[in-house]
């Protein structure tokens, strides 16, 4: 489809990305090469100059994946996109393309975990020094921001508290420092929320959770908005190398043409599952941003199309009652990632956050009670009947 803006959302999760190829197929062939054979010499030369359109190698540029970069810089909204190996490798080519020695950075504390730990390890070692702030709070962004900030980096919803942060009024302190405002979408996708309509700079996203959303691809996506930075952005992807490759970005693309149906059954399952988690007595807290009990709730509405398929809460009973819960559900598969059609359920504390022991998991806002679910496209009541028959198991155990 040609760029057209005029059509909405569902049409163009169809159609977006995809051109004229030979042979007149409806979806991009998968150009499973590595190189391009150049008709001569002068052919060749006029390609690397960029003079004349065309590819020359796969870690520069390939069709298959530049039609998938194409759809989701649409769906964005943005000038174009570059596609990578995983959300990591979209994550570190922005700060290495946007950063230098002596830079700093404004960052939530509630963002992906290996987020903070690039921050703080790989980045840090290369001099770019970082704050970690609620930005949800934006009296504490504010107070972050020093003379040398470069980037504002935002998640919102935040990880895994599900907090909200007021993209216009970042965006607003990152204009005043001339910082760029960093928005990683993963949690929303491009169906629920467009941070680029906020003032956001640059968007990304793991294309592993809702935009692929089968479970069967890790890649990651970084919007820009314009030609400048997508020239700059390109030379550090093709340096650092951490580039996603076509067959990868054949299923991204595909799975892109159910986005808005997913994102439909997502929000609505997970609204009708957290209401009822909100009422269970073992359920000593619950966040999820379609709650009107949720703190952000006003600003979710303003900022999102729909909530979201994801739910934290707080299991009463602590480190014991989550294990009992993650041992007994049946339906809800235990593993972490998110964002694909079969629901997942996840309990940090005894799980990916265990060897780390009980203060520095609380240290970083990880309790024992902790359990964050990702709700998936299945019927709400076998859903809801596998969580009602675990949390009975953690009942019987906690009345023993
Ligand atoms: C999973 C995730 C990432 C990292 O993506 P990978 O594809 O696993 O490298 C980054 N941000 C958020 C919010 C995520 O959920």
């Amino acid at each position: 489809m040609k760029e057209n803006s005029k059509v909405n959302f569902e049409t163009k999760c169809v159609h977006a990305g995809i051109s004229e190829y030979e042979f007149g197929p409806v979806v991009p062939p998968i150009y499973q090469t590595s190189t391009f054979k150049f008709e001569s010499v002068e052919h060749g030369a006029s390609l690397f100059a960029g003079e004349k359109k065309g590819y020359t190698y796969t870690r520069m540029l390939n069709p298959t994946i530049q039609a998938m970069e194409d759809a989701i810089a649409q769906l964005e909204g943005g000038h174009k996109a570059l596609g990578c190996g995983s959300g990591m490798a979209a994550i570190h080519t922005v700060f290495a393309s946007l950063t230098q020695a002596g830079d700093h950075v404004v960052c939530s504390t509630a963002v992906y975990g290996p987020t903070t730990t690039l921050l703080n390890t790989i980045m840090k070692k290369y001099g770019v020094e970082t704050t970690f702030v609620d930005t949800s709070n934006l009296d504490e962004v504010k107070k972050a921001v020093k003379p040398n900030t470069k980037v504002l980096y935002v998640e919102t919803p935040g990880n895994p508290t599900l907090s909200i942060s007021n993209l216009e009024e970042i965006y607003k302190i990152a204009k005043q420092q001339k910082a760029n405002l960093v928005v990683d979408n993963t949690f929303m996708s491009p169906a629920l929320q467009n941070p680029i309509a906020f003032g956001a700079d640059i968007v990304l996203h793991s294309l592993t959770k809702f935009l692929n959303g089968h479970a069967d691809v890790v890649g990651g996506i970084v919007v820009v908005k314009d030609e400048a930075t997508y020239q700059h952005f390109r030379k550090t992807l093709n340096q650092l190398g951490g580039v996603i490759d076509p067959f990868n970005s054949f299923l991204v693309h595909r799975g892109i043409k159910t986005l808005w149906l997913r994102m439909q059954k997502h929000c609505e399952n997970a609204l009708v599952i957290a209401e009822w988690l909100e009422k269970h007595s073992l359920v000593k807290s619950i966040s999820y941003p379609g709650l009107k009990s949720h703190p952000q709730y006003e600003l979710g509405l303003k900022q999102h199309r729909g909530h979201g398929g994801m739910i934290t809460i707080e299991l009463a009973g602590g480190l014991e009652a989550g294990k009992i819960m993650m041992n007994s559900v049946k339906l809800f598969q235990l593993a972490v990632s998110l964002g694909g059609v079969e629901s997942l359920i996840q309990h940090p504390a005894s799980m990916t956050h265990f060897s780390m022991g009980k203060e520095a998991r609380l240290a970083g806002g990880i309790t024992d009670g902790l359990v964050r679910i990702s709700v998936g496209i299945e019927n709400v009541n076998d859903l809801i009947s596998d969580l009602e028959s675990a949390l009975e198991e953690v009942r019987k155990v906690n009345q023993v």
